[in-house]
């Protein structure tokens, strides 16, 4: 657990806060990962959660802030006293030491078990796996080249090496049709399953009924899953099927081709039946010719579809069985306490399913089936100019000129020829298609676009955390796709292209990491604030007030919540008896090696038996329901000046993403370019009467408003993140070159990263060296004047998150090694780097003027876009600039609040 609030002192009163200009918040990591000592301290694990003393009046756990008298104990949020409670009375012996020796009396974080533990079981033999596990399934993309695929296989063979070796793994592909790769069976198989387009329908009115209507009348693929091989069946434990897993990935998983780009004119809009013998039907026996298929864009067979709506639908009815036997554990004892508490004090639902990872690999647009990306009308449009063209081309007189052309980009259907006019109601969007690949962007269907908002909440409820690993050099509809991502609690990669990928390093990081699984959270406060909004990804409880669901959660992903006060009056006068208390309580599932229940609480034998056959390369895990409680005091703040003195930046500018992030999904990007531009104005202004107070308001608007903000240097950054925010992919406008998927992959990325790393990924660090060894500034602004200048240093390392990139300037003596050494300084800040990324970042290392040098230029952010007129700061502005703009702004606002105070 990790807590970073944005005001380290809490404001005194809503009008202080008001007057800071600064949000009233906090960002937390629910699984930061605890040091050793920390861990150890405030392990309660040895007890259930239901024997740690509650507050009969706010449900709120016993903590280390709490008193304790000759009756019983007071509650430090709400300042209940509450009896010890016979039961209790064993663990809470109102004796010092005893009391100091138990981890929530002496901790601020705490960790004990929800529940009893379940043993992870391992078949018998060859027998079908049951009880909880954690379950692997990988959703692979065959309608993509050879290349695509061989960088899956490296991926899929480092997450077998990443897992352990309980895990259940399943490799399911998919095109035009599902593969089921049974590696279980003496002669490991494929089991094909044919996928439909969903069947018109449309009301009387025309208007096209809904995605979860279309899919409920009429099937996705042409039998259940359970019904071609249970999944009991498919799940292979990695430990004991390594070998299979592999063989199956390199024999069997291979690309189909052949079928789709012309499948829906032929029949348009009708079932999807591929006539006897297509070409797909045979693939998986033998391994497709290599530089085949849509990624490779040659000539060649038009590639296959790929049906990733059908897909999802079919793999979640299939894996709806991990909620029901032989997959739920079952307890003799159920949490007693919990089930009688409230709802109010809810922090345990009882939840011992096993948690689900879909790894979703691709690397094209989804075109086949329900929610495909591509409307179909474009499709048709596209193929009625090439078929008119053609026709033309053939008749006598008529203008054969250019060759049919290949088709560009994944599974894009190219037109033919260049539409002519005359070729009917579609040659609009066929041209349009010729000029822009990515032109279908804008007509994706609403059916379709819902359709992946209704899977995500399927997957959410089923406790399935989607992955997303995509290759695609164009437009891949990466924000239609990303709520399966994000309200999942998963994470998506996005790479330009095969060789550009670190596709393997980041889904081994990816699954080597520690993750909490069907997770739930709850915030409780002392009574004179609350918990307003909530930000990143975590979901309200459809029915229990204030607990918010996280599916998943690795030990770096941050959530953020607004406070504010519960009475205008705020902590006026409460501060001694009761001082602004926080205390989370987060449950979640993990899997935990070698760990037994308590000892006193049932054996081992409880959890089902045959412990022997769950030894894993000689260990046994558990999953363990855990529940994690932190309870934070923070001392008030009776003056602006304090306020400012214990500012925590980095925090700010996390709250303030997330709330242009939902301005612009509300108002439109620029209107949140001009919120973000204003708040900052605000801002100058607070500080400009707070540092000025001994000025009348007319002194004051002589004097500029200090943008250094120089006596509270933690403000400091802030103009210049603000800045970088409005430069960023997120509020820019669409840059030339920019990848089409980038402003979505990012959305994604940057809504859960802490703080820290926040800031770097809007404003990278760049150091720079007098050579490979020797460091020579630890941190210097993004500009040309930084890199240039005779005492500047040589080489520069420019770390902006995604990526890293080491910068030789045309000044380094030629003697110096480039590129830098192995084992030199330079190296090793690289590999540091990387090390601690969530993403692997990309290393680039270039010279001035060479190739990638414009790229670095992009990125020294501080000197001015060469974009359009400015509207709002950031576009067309430097730093510099921008900040003129911004005390311009504050002057007048200066002047209009003297001339409205001279009227009134
Ligand atoms: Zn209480």
């Amino acid at each position: 657990m990790k807590v970073e609030f944005t005001l380290k002192r809490f404001p005194i009163n809503g009008r202080l806060k008001e007057q800071c200009g600064l949000p009233f918040s906090c960002v937390m990591q629910p699984y930061h990962r605890l040091t050793e000592k920390d861990a150890v301290a405030g392990d309660a694990t040895g007890v259930y959660a239901e024997q740690i003393a509650r507050c009969t009046q706010c449900y709120s756990y016993i903590n280390c802030y709490c008193a304790f008298d000759t009756g019983g104990w007071v509650c430090s949020l709400c300042n209940r006293h509450n009896a010890l409670k016979p039961q209790m009375q064993r663990r809470y012996r109102l004796d010092p030491a005893v009391l100091q020796s138990l981890p929530e009396v002496r901790c601020e974080v705490f960790e004990t078990l929800a529940e009893e533990p379940s043993l992870v079981q391992l078949p018998p033999d060859a027998g079908a796996v049951s009880g909880p596990g954690p379950v692997v399934v990988a959703l692979v993309d065959t309608a993509s080249g050879e290349e695509f695929l061989e960088l899956v296989r490296s991926s899929l063979e480092a997450a077998l090496e990443a897992l352990p070796p309980v895990t259940r793994f399943a490799l399911i592909t998919f095109s035009h049709r599902l593969g089921l790769h049974d590696v279980r069976a003496a002669h490991p198989s494929v089991r094909y399953v044919q996928m439909y387009e969903p069947a018109p329908r449309s009301t009387p009115g025309g208007a096209v009924t809904s995605a979860a209507a279309a899919a409920a009348s009429s099937p996705a693929v042409a039998a259940p899953l359970s019904e071609v091989l249970p999944l009991a069946s498919l799940l292979a434990p990695v430990g004991a099927f390594k070998g299979q897993i592999t063989r199956a990935l390199e024999e069997q998983m291979v690309p189909e081709e052949g079928f789709g780009a012309n499948h829906d004119l032929s029949h348009p809009g009708a079932q999807a039946h591929p006539p006897p013998g297509a070409p797909g039907q045979e693939s998986g026996m033998s391994r497709g010719a290599p530089g085949q298929g849509g990624a490779a864009g040659g000539f060649g067979p038009p590639p296959a579809s790929r049906g990733l709506g059908p897909a999802l639908v079919a793999v979640l009815d299939y894996l709806k069985v991990l909620q029901a036997p032989p997959f739920v554990a079952h307890h003799g004892m159920g949490s007693a306490g919990a089930t009688s508490a409230s709802v109010v004090g809810a922090d345990h639902l009882s939840q011992n399913q096993s948690p689900v990872k879909l790894l979703l690999f691709t690397s094209g647009v989804p075109d086949f089936g329900i929610g495909r990306l591509i409307n179909p009308r474009r499709r048709r449009a596209v193929a009625a100019a090439a078929a008119a063209a053609a026709a033309r081309a053939l008749a006598p007189g008529g203008h054969a000129s250019a060759p049919p052309h290949p088709p560009t980009g994944p599974a894009l259907p190219h037109p033919g020829p260049s539409a002519a006019p005359g070729a009917g109601a579609g040659a609009d969007v066929a041209v349009d298609a010729e000029a822009d690949p990515d032109a279908w962007l804008h007509d994706v269907p609403s059916s379709s676009v819902e359709f992946y908002e209704q899977a995500a909440a399927a997957c959410a409820s089923l406790g399935v955390c989607v992955d997303l690993f995509a290759v695609s050099q164009g437009a891949l509809g990466l924000r239609f796709l990303d709520p399966l991502c994000s309200s999942t609690g998963g994470a998506v990669y996005l790479y330009p292209s095969v060789d550009e990928s670190a596709m393997p390093q980041d889904v081994y990081l990816r699954l080597s990491s520690p993750s909490a699984a069907v997770g739930i959270i709850r915030l409780r406060t002392s009574p004179h604030f609350k918990v307003v909004r909530h930000y990143g990804r975590l979901f309200p409880d459809p029915t229990i007030p204030d607990l918010h669901h996280i599916i998943a959660a690795d030990p770096s992903d941050a959530f953020a919540v607004d406070f504010d006060y519960a009475t205008p009056s705020g902590f006026s006068g409460v501060t001694t008896s009761l001082p602004p208390t926080l205390q989370v309580a987060f449950q979640y599932t993990a899997l935990v090696a070698e760990r037994g229940p308590p000892e006193h609480k049932g054996d081992a034998e409880a959890n089902g038996g045959g412990g022997a056959a769950a030894a894993g390369e000689g260990r046994r895990y558990w999953l363990q329901r855990r529940l994690r409680v932190a309870t934070y005091r923070v001392m008030t703040a009776a003056t602006v000046a304090d306020v400012y003195a214990h500012t925590n930046p980095d925090a700010v500018v996390t709250l303030l993403m997330h709330k242009i992030l939902r301005a612009a999904e509300a108002q439109g990007l620029q209107e949140a370019r001009l919120l973000l531009r204003d708040w900052l104005v605000i801002l100058a202004l607070n500080y400009h009467r707070n540092v000025h107070s001994n000025l009348t308001p007319q002194q004051l608007s002589t004097v500029p408003a200090d943008l250094h903000f120089s006596q509270a240097p933690l403000l400091a950054p802030l103009p210049r993140l603000v800045y970088a925010l409005l430069r960023s992919p997120l509020l820019a406008p669409f840059a030339e070159g920019q990848h089409p998927d980038l402003t979505a992959f990012l959305r994604h990325l940057w809504s859960s990263l802490p703080p820290h790393e926040l800031v770097r990924a809007v404003y990278p660090v760049m150091q720079s060296y007098t050579d490979p060894d020797h460091l020579a500034f630890p941190r210097h602004s993004l500009s040309r004047a930084a890199l240039a200048g005779p005492d500047a240093p040589p080489i520069f390392l420019l770390d902006a998150y995604i990526l890293i990139m080491v910068y030789y300037t045309s000044r380094c003596p030629p003697e110096v090694p480039f590129p830098p050494p192995q084992q030199s300084a330079l190296r090793k800040a690289v590999a540091a780097i990387r090390s601690e990324r969530r993403i692997t970042p990309q290393v680039k290392i270039l010279r001035e003027g060479g190739e990638d040098a414009d790229l670095f230029e992009q990125l020294l952010l501080d000197e001015p876009d060469a974009g359009e007129a400015g509207g709002g700061g950031g576009g067309g502005f430097g730093l510099v600039q921008f900040l003129e703009h911004v005390q311009g702004e504050a002057a007048m606002q200066m002047k209009h609040e003297l001339a409205a105070a001279a009227q009134g």
